[in-house]
């Protein structure tokens, strides 16, 4: 066995045996799919957004979600686009949960409809907290979930409605009160906060990276006003804010979640959705916010892809930023090594956070864990070969960016999750 091999095989098998936090998971969007269907679960992930790129239609990719037709005609529609996008990680990640949780040597005409049988049964016997528990995962941290299951999730809170879009009714229906004016309207966002925050989230999550540019300017309360007062005007008719409003609410929450003391989980880099302006999300314009808000954490989430390599810069500079892996590892398996590796080069490895599965069903969390594992392992077994650092710091770099980094940031202990 060569050098890298023995360091690697040591540092896999002590994250084998490693409990960890998931950052980032969905919860809610897959619990209201028809799941039982295997195939239709696993075109509508991120598999879907590949598989449109390689030149399938949103009819035939409708067509193969559709669980009233027989599995192998839809397969059939899949099998020149699948073939196409078996290299990339999306794909990957659901070979791998075919591979070892389904036995079979891969995804094909010849397999589908075993997979399938046995994805529903399994389906139908195993809960979600089961199958998080079987990939060792302490808590994951759910995006816009209040509800929940706490045995191993905490829930992080979105607030779409007052930044990104002004939803007057459906604010006045959640909190039962009156929205007159725009005071009025500040005021809802506050309690909203606080309501969340008594329920238990660990995180406010933004994507606001998916609507418009980073670069978040000074909107003037009065601009925000006039945009506000000219949706409630419009009474119910959907008009986009001004970028002005969404510059000043953005702000306005911010400061409302560092009075209750929570970390901000910033959506950067590509968005979740094909044709989608990438610059947008370059998480470099997010400076001036980190040297405003210095006593807010900011945990920059999926490598800010395709700036992974340029945020190292970020939480190396800033105190109150954080470098989160979450989707990392299937947006560009090799783009995660290689942030990794340079982020362990030039930031404190108690600034780093390994995990975040971004998925949905509990095999595709498990198969995307093992994935961040073994890569992972292969970056710090590397620098040990190169001498940067000792076995021993090595395991304990492992622990700190799946588990310990995460479980501070996010106050776990507070929410009441235990490590032993
Ligand atoms: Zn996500």
């Amino acid at each position: 066995m060569t050098d890298f091999n023995r360091l690697y095989e040591e540092i896999r098998s002590f994250l084998d045996d490693l409990w960890v936090v998931d950052t980032h998971e969905h919860i809610a969007a897959y619990k209201t799919q028809a799941h039982l269907d295997y195939l239709r679960t696993t075109i509508n992930t991120y598999a879907r957004m590949d598989l449109y790129s390689a030149g399938m239609s949103r009819e035939t990719l409708a067509r193969a979600m559709d669980p009233s037709l027989p599995v192998m005609e839809r397969w059939l529609l899949c099998e020149p686009y699948w073939k196409a996008c078996r290299n990339t990680g999306y794909i990957r990640m659901h070979e791998r949960a075919a591979r070892e949780i389904y036995g079979v040597a891969e995804i094909s005409r010849e397999t589908i409809e075993t997979i399938s049988a046995q994805f529903a049964a399994r389906d139908a016997a195993l809960s979600y907290c089961e199958g998080l528990e079987r990939a060792k995962i302490l808590c994951a941290i759910v995006d816009s979930d209040m509800d929940c299951d706490r045995r191993h999730l905490r829930p992080a809170f979105r607030l779409e409605e007052f930044v990104e879009r002004i939803e007057i009714e459906a604010v006045r229906k959640a909190l039962g009160a009156p929205i007159h004016t725009f005071i009025d309207w500040l005021d809802a966002c506050e309690e909203m906060i606080r309501l969340y925050c008594g329920a238990g989230a660990v995180a406010f999550k933004t994507t606001i990276a998916t609507d418009r540019s980073l670069n978040i300017g000074y909107g003037s309360y009065a601009e925000a006003e006039e945009s506000f007062v000219r949706s409630l005007r419009e009474d119910g008719e959907y008009l986009p804010p001004s970028s002005a409003y969404q510059d000043f609410m953005f702000r306005h929450v911010l400061s409302r979640v560092q009075r209750h003391g929570l970390p901000v989980q910033m959506h950067t880099g590509m968005a979740a959705s094909n044709g989608n302006v990438i610059p947008n999300g370059n998480p470099l314009q997010l400076c001036p916010l980190f040297m405003e808000y210095r006593d807010l954490n900011f945990v920059i989430m999926h490598m800010g892809y395709p700036y992974q390599l340029e945020i190292g810069s970020l939480g190396k500079m800033f105190r109150n930023v954080y470098l989160d892996l979450s989707w990392a590892y299937l947006l560009s398996p090799n783009g995660a090594k290689a942030a990794l590796s340079e982020w362990l080069d030039s930031v404190p490895a108690t600034k780093i956070m390994a995990f975040g599965g971004d998925c949905g069903h509990e095999d595709h969390v498990y198969a995307h864990l093992m994935t961040a594992k073994d890569t992972v392992s292969r970056a710090l077994a590397d620098k040990v070969e190169k001498g940067c650092f000792d076995i021993d710091h090595a395991k304990w770099i492992a622990e700190q960016i799946f588990l310990t980094n995460p479980y501070r940031v996010f106050q776990l202990e507070k929410a009441g999750v235990r490590k032993e």
